[in-house]
């Protein structure tokens, strides 16, 4: 189940627990973030300090979702157990185990079909 977000609520609080450590309160807001959700509509003016934070914020953020990208073909969309959606690559140790047997297989003449 998704928790409700209240994203303005989120932005407040976040402004908040940020602006604190504004090393230049005084020099006063540089960017006005708008926000608008079906809930209502609401207007933060905020620091350069606290730009700086939220851009921060965006850049480290990495979403649930996100298992890194397949080395075959560069997709994104890595499945819990690592197996890629658009190609069927397993990734992983146990990916990289499978692979090797697979190699190993096709390389040992024993395993070909009789002539
Ligand atoms: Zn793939």
């Amino acid at each position: 189940m998704t928790v409700p977000l209240d994203p303005p609520a989120v932005f407040a609080e976040f402004i908040e627990r940020v602006a604190c450590y504004d090393p230049t309160p005084e020099s006063g807001p540089v960017a006005v973030l708008g926000l608008r959700t079906a809930l209502g509509e609401a207007t933060f003016q905020v620091s350069d300090h606290v730009v700086r934070a939220m851009c921060r914020a965006l850049e480290a953020y990495r979403d649930p979702e996100d298992r890194g990208v397949c080395i075959s073909c560069r997709g994104r969309r890595l499945d819990e157990n690592l197996h890629c959606r658009d190609c069927g690559r397993l990734h992983g140790i146990l990916g990289e185990v499978i692979a090797e047997h697979a190699r190993r297989v096709a390389a040992d003449p024993s395993y070909d079909p009789p002539a």
